[in-house]
């Protein structure tokens, strides 16, 4: 595949890295496939399908950040950043608690395992994200 110029660009102005995580995007392949370029005031948003609006991100922050607006908080495009990472933050501890969640019925025997109303719930059985 061909270097992209936008994805070149954005490599650059990152120096390689998630702008919200900071992970290393050019480590190894699987970080590398990680990479994608979030539109960081989202479309939904109004945000424009521009290269000024795309920041390198990994799909876990991308995906964590979702439709988050970070205008409300901020209008300079590294507040916006910042504004944007605090909320990715916050999903990441709430994904922390249910990893944790899931770990802890992993060492209870396989009777606790059963499904209740109460239990953590397998993700694809979560409802909808909004993104
Ligand atoms: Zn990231």
């Amino acid at each position: 595949m061909p270097i992209e110029k936008i994805w070149l660009d954005k490599y650059r102005d990152a120096g390689g890295c998630c702008v919200y995580c900071r992970r290393d995007l050019l480590a190894d392949e699987d970080a590398y496939m990680s990479g994608e370029l979030d539109h960081l005031i989202p479309r939904e948003a109004g945000g424009p399908d521009t290269p000024e609006n795309k920041v390198l991100a990994c799909s876990v922050c991308n995906n964590l950040k979702g439709t988050f607006n970070p205008t409300a908080n901020a209008l300079v495009k590294t507040a916006m950043i910042d504004a944007a990472r605090e909320f990715i933050s916050k999903q990441r501890a709430t994904k922390a608690r249910d990893l944790a969640g899931y770990k802890d019925a992993l060492k209870r025997p396989n009777k606790a395992l059963e499904p209740t109303t109460t239990s953590v719930t397998s993700p694809a059985a979560q409802e909808p994200r909004q993104l």
